[in-house]
């Protein structure tokens, strides 16, 4: 059994990705060729955004986004700490300083409460001007944007919706990739809506932002070939990266169908044994990871059991951004942010994918379950 199943997916189309392939072969436009714009249109619609932005990657497409809202040095960016290391990363890239906020411990999402606290925190200190804050849609679930927007709007924050995880996921009928000033995908293979190598995407509704990001993916171009008008980057999707991505998004709504079909058999099956996943009211998740919590003592021994059954499992995420190494010199300590804490200790995520089928999602389930006896 594996964790995510591409193979299973790569067999369904096979046919479609063969041909769509060997036209972009055929045609020998390798980059930014025409699919790049019609997927460019394509994931602009799905979103529901004025402008998507292909790229070469989900972290390079979150830098992007902070170089062109001016992020540099002496600016504060405000993020969760329970999430992968590239929603930080981008800030020290751009020579910013995270500022780590805690998490809601039912969603896992940035907790809109701490955000202003930590906002509050900053200006106090007077180091750090607050510029910008990156929510993530963590496991494929919207953060609080309902909160969150009006928070950003009074502090004159720059707000990056980081839906790496949650394209496909929405909130009240809105799609991710559609909140705040500018919202960043990736395209990873093992993404609700992944390619066969690297790949991202950015989305706004600004139109100048929209030409500042699509000048940045290349070299900073201006209007001309070979006249550069800003420090731009070597970031843009293969046409073969695009012409997969068109074969998957014909076929994403309904891998989204299967991906609610697994997730609440899941649930249905584990409620009681364990926490399992709560979607708020007027949430729909894609459901990047099913993660359930476990007591901390108990999650070694349980992933060890499930192994010897032939069952995959995985921790998302073990250490909170907050306690990893290369953000030591920010001086975080165990203790500060007591929500992403508890929630590295107990997470787990089990296999999950569209083509996961009902008497495996039991077989699971069963395992669990006895191991927990
Ligand atoms: C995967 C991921 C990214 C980075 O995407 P890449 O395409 O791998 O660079 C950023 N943020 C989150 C939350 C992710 O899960």
């Amino acid at each position: 059994m594996q964790f995510i199943d591409l193979q299973r997916q790569y067999e369904a189309y096979r046919a479609e990705f063969e041909a769509a392939m060997a036209g972009v072969l055929a045609g020998a436009k390798f980059i930014l060729g025409p699919e790049v714009g019609r997927l460019e249109e394509e994931l602009a619609a799905y979103a529901g955004r004025r402008f998507a932005i292909a790229c070469g990657n989900g972290t390079s497409s979150l830098e992007m986004a902070l170089m062109a809202a001016g992020v540099g040095p002496g600016d504060a960016v405000f993020c969760p700490a329970f999430t992968f290391i590239a929603t930080a990363e981008v800030a020290m890239l751009r020579g910013a300083t995270p500022v780590f906020v805690d998490i809601d411990p039912v969603t896992y999402n940035i907790d809109p409460a701490d955000l202003a606290a930590k906002i509050a925190a900053v200006g106090k200190a007077g180091r750090l001007a607050p510029k910008a804050v990156i929510p993530v849609d963590l496991f494929g679930l919207p953060a609080d944007y309902g909160r969150l927007e009006p928070l950003a709007r009074e502090y004159g924050l720059f707000l990056l919706e980081d839906a790496a995880q949650g394209f496909g996921g929405s909130l009240g009928g809105q799609r991710a990739g559609s909140f705040g000033q500018a919202s960043s995908t990736s395209f990873f293979p093992a993404k609700p809506l992944g390619c066969y190598g690297d790949g991202g995407a950015m989305f706004t509704d600004d139109e100048a932002l929209a030409a500042t990001l699509r000048s940045l993916r290349g070299h900073g171009q201006g209007d001309r070939r070979y006249e550069h008008v800003r420090v731009g980057q070597n970031s843009r999707l293969d046409t073969l990266q695009a012409a997969v991505l068109l074969v998957k998004l014909a076929h994403f709504p309904q891998e989204l169908a299967e991906r609610q079909r697994v997730a609440a058999r899941y649930s249905k099956n584990l409620a009681g044994a364990v926490t399992v996943p709560t979607v708020p009211g007027g949430c729909v998740s894609s459901f990047a990871q099913y993660t359930i919590r476990v007591a901390p003592d108990k999650r070694a021994g349980l992933m060890a059991r499930l192994k010897e059954k032939g069952v995959p499992t995985a921790i998302y995420y073990p250490t909170p951004l907050h306690l990893q190494p290369v953000f030591a010199h920010l001086g975080g300590r165990p203790g500060d942010l007591p929500q992403a804490e508890k929630a590295s200790a107990e997470a787990m995520s089990l296999p999950f994918h569209p083509f996961l089928a009902d008497d495996e999602v039991d077989f699971i389930c069963g395992e669990l379950r006895r191991c927990l006896r």
